[in-house]
């Protein structure tokens, strides 16, 4: 049976013999020396919460908390969820969670529901007037970020007209 303690940043659960903590990209030292994985000599300083690389200070960084590889810095994470699709257009959004929901990923969203939102209320105050703008957002499990990731450039890729695809030739 594992036992869980309290990551000693974000306070979430983890194994007590983690390397390092999940949620946050905390690395417990305890374990010896480790170095950045593409930085041999340097040592590591925290672990990307989406890809799982050891970063060194050179090339990860602690966004509100979480470490991040540079590539993911930018990714949006809201508790254990992971942004990967954001639009304007609902019906954009709606496909992205259709097709990630038939290749089997969990997903929640945010603002969907915006448009029937300000009609419900009926008002035209300032509120209802920036939820039009707010973008629909598709997010993920951060574990399955990756992947949903290259099930959306597929789909995207299989959406792409042949004169598009021959553009990027
Ligand atoms: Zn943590
Ligand atoms: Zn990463
Ligand atoms: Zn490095």
């Amino acid at each position: 049976m594992d036992t869980f303690i309290k990551c000693p940043n974000c306070s979430d659960e983890i194994t007590e013999d983690s390397d390092f903590c999940p949620h946050c990209g905390t690395l417990f030292t305890e374990a010896g020396p480790v170095f950045c994985d593409l930085h041999p000599l340097e040592s590591g300083a925290g672990v990307c919460i989406i890809c799982r690389k050891l970063c060194c200070e050179a090339c990860g960084a602690q966004v509100r908390g979480r470490y991040f590889c540079s590539a993911h810095r930018k990714v949006k994470v809201e508790q254990d969820w992971a942004e990967v699709f954001r639009s304007t257009e609902i019906s954009d959004a709606e496909l992205v969670k259709s097709v990630l929901e038939s290749t089997g990923h969990k997903v929640q969203v945010q603002n969907f529901n915006s448009i029937g939102f300000i009609w419900d209320g009926g008002g035209d105050s300032p509120i209802s007037r920036s939820n039009i703008n707010k973008p629909a957002k598709v997010f993920v499990p951060i574990p399955e970020y990756l992947k949903a990731m290259e099930e959306i450039v597929d789909w995207k890729s299989s959406e792409t007209t042949i004169d598009e695809a021959e553009s990027e030739m």
